[in-house]
C-alpha cells in the first residue's frame, strides 16, 4: 500500500520530534508513525538520521542577467545544487524590463526554469513602472504568482520603484491579498555617500560597506512599512542585514503594520572583515556584510521569531566574473548559498544549541511555505503533503570546499568552515533525487508551483 518507507528516522514534525517511520505513496506522504508495515514497499533504513521537511529557499536567482553576464547557475545546475543541500522548493524571480509586460516576463522565466530538478515558484519583479503595470499585476496573480518584488534602489537599471507607484501597487496587492517583497535600501543615501568618496576610496572593497550603511536599510524599511500600512498591504523585507533595519521592522510591527522579514546565512555568519581580505572582491553583495553587533541582533531576532525564516539570496558569480576592474561597484553583486542553507542552519543553529530541530524545520521550510501560500503542500511531513524530504546525518563532520559542491560557482564564502551534519538523501515528491552525494534526479522533473 506504500511505495517507499523511511524506517526508524528521527522525524521532525511541526510540534513533535520522534523516532518512527515515514511512508510515501506516489508523490505524497501517506503516513507517519511507529512500526509502519512496509509490506511490498521499498524500505530505506534511516536509523540515526534526522528526517526533515525538504527545505524551501524562497529567495534565489538562477541565470540572472546582471551587467552583461548571468549568475553562473542556470536552473538545472542551481536546482541540482539545491537538491544536494536538501532544498526541494525554490522561489526565484521573473526578470522584468522597461520594454516587456509582466505576463511576458513570467512566460519567459517559465521557459528558463524548464530544466529544474526540484519544484519552483516565482516572485514577479516590478521594473519600469507605468500605470499599466497595475493590471499586469492582476493578470500575473491570476496565473499563480502571488508575491511581487520591488526595489527601492537601482534606478539606473529601471528597478527602483518610487514611493508613489509603490503605494499604488500596494493598493492593488491589498485588493488581491498578494504580498509585496522588497529589497530595502535607500538609494539617495547610497548616492550621497558615493558622491563624497574619492576614486582612491572606491578602489577598495571596504567602500562597498561604507557606501551602503545600515541606516540606508533602516530608512527604506521604515518608509516601505509606512506605505504598506497606509495601503493595507502585507509586505516582506528580503535579506534584512542590520540591527538598525531590525529596529525599524519592530517599530512598524508595533504600529500593526503587516510586515515580516527574512535574513540569510551570510548576514548571520560573515562580517565586513572579509572586505580587508585578499579575496575581498568575492564578497561583493548587497546589502553589504555588516558587523558582529548586527550578527548578534539578527540571531536574537531569529530566535525570538522577529525574523520569520532563512533564505539565501543565492546569486552566484564565478571568480572570473568577479575579476577586479579597479572599483568595487563594477563587480556583480551576489553570493552562492542554496546548497549550504540547511547544513549551515543545522550546524550553527542546532549543533551550537541556538535552536531546536523543530525550529530548524520552521526556519528552513515551514515558515516560508506558509508566507508564500505553499503550506501544507510544502513545508511539512504531515500526511497529504508532497513527499519532499531532507535526510540529515547528524554525526557527519565535514569541511566546506567549493570544489566539492555542486554549484557552478568556483568559490564558497564559507570555504574551510567545519560543519556538523550533512544531507545524505533528498526526496522530491517521493522520488530520491540525491543520495550519498550522488545526483539521482533528472532535468525537467521539477514543477512550477502556482500559488
Ligand atoms: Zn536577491
Amino acid at each position: 500500500m506504500y511505495d517507499l518507507v523511511l524506517k526508524n528516522g528521527t522525524l521532525v514534525m511541526p510540534d513533535d520530534v520522534f523516532v518512527g517511520d515515514l511512508a510515501i505513496r506516489g508523490e505524497k506522504i501517506a503516513a507517519v508513525g511507529q512500526g509502519l508495515d512496509a509490506g511490498e514497499a521499498r524500505a530505506l533504513d534511516v536509523a540515526g538520521k534526522i528526517v526533515l521537511p525538504g527545505a524551501v529557499d524562497p529567495h534565489v536567482h538562477m541565470a540572472l542577467p546582471v551587467g552583461g553576464t548571468l549568475s553562473c547557475d542556470d536552473f538545472l545546475a542551481g536546482t541540482k545544487a539545491a537538491a544536494s543541500g536538501g532544498v526541494t522548493t525554490i522561489i526565484d524571480f521573473t526578470v522584468g524590463s522597461r520594454e516587456s509586460t509582466m505576463p511576458d516576463d513570467l512566460e519567459n522565466r517559465l521557459k528558463d526554469a524548464k530544466d529544474s530538478v526540484v519544484d519552483y515558484a516565482f516572485h514577479a519583479e516590478m521594473v519600469g513602472w507605468t500605470p499599466r503595470r497595475l493590471n499586469e499585476m492582476r493578470e500575473v496573480a491570476e496565473r499563480g504568482v502571488r508575491s511581487f518584488k520591488f526595489f527601492t534602489a537601482y534606478s539606473s537599471s529601471g528597478r527602483r520603484t518610487e514611493n508613489g507607484p509603490l503605494l499604488e501597487s500596494m493598493r492593488v496587492l491589498a485588493e488581491l491579498d498578494a504580498l509585496a517583497v522588497v529589497h530595502a535600501e535607500d538609494e539617495s543615501i547610497i548616492q550621497a555617500t558615493l558622491d563624497q568618496m574619492t576614486d582612491e576610496e572606491k578602489s577598495r572593497m571596504r567602500a562597498l560597506a561604507l557606501s551602503r550603511p545600515d541606516v540606508c536599510e533602516a530608512s527604506a524599511v521604515g518608509s516601505v512599512a509606512r506605505l504598506a500600512r497606509h495601503a493595507g498591504a502585507r509586505v516582506h523585507i528580503m535579506h534584512l542585514s542590520s540591527r538598525l533595519g531590525l529596529e525599524e521592522l519592530l517599530n512598524a510591527r508595533r504600529d500593526e503594520t503587516r510586515i515580516t522579514a527574512e535574513t540569510c546565512p551570510q548576514y548571520l555568519l560573515l562580517t565586513d572583515d572579509v572586505y580587508e581580505r585578499q579575496d575581498a572582491r568575492f564578497f561583493s553583495a548587497s546589502p553589504a556584510l555588516r558587523t558582529a553587533a548586527d550578527q548578534e541582533a539578527l540571531w536574537g531576532a531569529l530566535l525570538e521569531n522577529n525574523l520569520s525564516f532563512l533564505s539565501t539570496d543565492h546569486c552566484p558569480f564565478t571568480r572570473e566574473q568577479k575579476a577586479w576592474r579597479g572599483r568595487f561597484d563594477r563587480l556583480p553583486y551576489g553570493l552562492p548559498g542554496v546548497e549550504l542553507m540547511l547544513p549551515l542552519a543545522y550546524s550553527e543553529g542546532v549543533m551550537k544549541g541556538r535552536f531546536s530541530l523543530s525550529d530548524l524545520a520552521e526556519l528552513t521550510s515551514a515558515a516560508a511555505a506558509r508566507l508564500y501560500g505553499l503550506y501544507p503542500r510544502k513545508g511539512s511531513l504531515m500526511p497529504g503533503a508532497d513527499a519532499d524530504v531532507a535526510v540529515v546525518d547528524p554525526e557527519a563532520e565535514w569541511t566546506v570546499k567549493a570544489s566539492e559542491l555542486r554549484s557552478n560557482c568556483d568559490f564558497s564564502p564559507y570555504e574551510g568552515m567545519p560543519l556538523r551534519g550533512k544531507v545524505v538523501a533528498t526526496l522530491s515528491r517521493g522520488e530520491i533525487v540525491c543520495r550519498e552525494g550522488r545526483f539521482t534526479g533528472r532535468a525537467g522533473r521539477g514543477r512550477f508551483l502556482a500559488r
